[in-house]
């Protein structure tokens, strides 16, 4: 099995100097540390280049927080996986909230977005979550299976795609589900994916996003069928991430 993934996501956050945090990331993944655990920086795209010329050698994948479906063409302002890719991706984010709120995106194209993922040759972070409102309503698990169904695409191994459970509520607000909720969401997301995939469907990475700290990561990530963190806000800084990382 692979070892769990803990990705920063650094959204919109990150002019070229922040390439000096990112090279204390480099500096302190070492050797025990990559053992059991697997970093990955998913910058802004426009340090994406830099990071992974800072990266080589050292493990850390990078990757991108979000891709056009085409791979090429007229498509002003829009950058394609294959781009991604070529600037030195492993990873590519599609489908985060932030995503489906600010851009309209719906389940069908985070699932074309995940597809142009894998034609790049790249591996999809696919995000999934509930709202407030919906958590309120107990349509948490009902949400989450429709998401699935719609956003994840066909016929992927479970080294071909990775799933984030981010509760849309907890992102960017220091508040968390219990573990027993996580826990609870991430079974019945391990269910799906074995009745979708099959039994290798239950060695898909299924990443917790929204308030992971260095204070919460060890409960968190110690929780069954938790592979690994999303992290926002304290993916930012070195030690944070790092911290974040050695809870493994
Ligand atoms: P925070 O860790 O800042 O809550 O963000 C989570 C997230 O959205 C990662 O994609």
């Amino acid at each position: 099995a692979s070892r769990p993934l803990v990705a920063g996501n650094w959204k919109m956050n990150g002019l070229k100097a922040a390439a000096a945090e990112f090279g204390r990331m480099v500096e302190g993944y070492g050797p025990e540390m990559r053992k059991k655990v697997e970093l990955a920086v998913c910058p802004p795209a426009t340090l994406l280049y830099t990071l992974s010329v800072m990266a080589i050698g050292s493990r850390i994948a990078v990757g991108g927080q979000d891709c056009a479906v085409a791979a090429a063409g007229a498509h002003t302002g829009d950058l394609s996986a294959e781009m991604l890719a070529d600037a030195g991706a492993a990873y590519v984010i599609v489908g985060h909230s932030e995503r489906r709120t600010d851009h309209g995106e719906s389940d069908g194209l985070v699932r074309a977005k995940a597809q142009a993922v894998l034609r790049a040759g790249l591996t999809p972070i696919v995000c999934i979550g509930e709202t407030e409102a919906e958590r309120r309503n107990n349509e948490t698990l009902a949400i989450v299976e429709r998401q699935l169904a719609g956003s994840l695409p066909d016929g992927v191994g479970p080294e071909d795609l990775v799933v984030a459970y981010e509760p849309v509520w907890a992102i960017g607000t220091g508040l968390t589900p219990s573990s027993d909720d996580i826990a609870e969401v991430h079974a019945h997301i391990t269910g799906r994916l074995f009745a979708r995939f099959g039994e290798p469907g239950e060695r898909i990475r299924i990443l917790y996003g929204g308030s992971v700290k260095p204070a919460n990561a060890k409960e968190i990530l110690g929780i069954p069928h938790v592979s690994g963190a999303l992290v926002g806000g304290a993916s930012l800084k070195a030690a944070d991430f790092l911290s974040i990382a050695a809870a493994y």
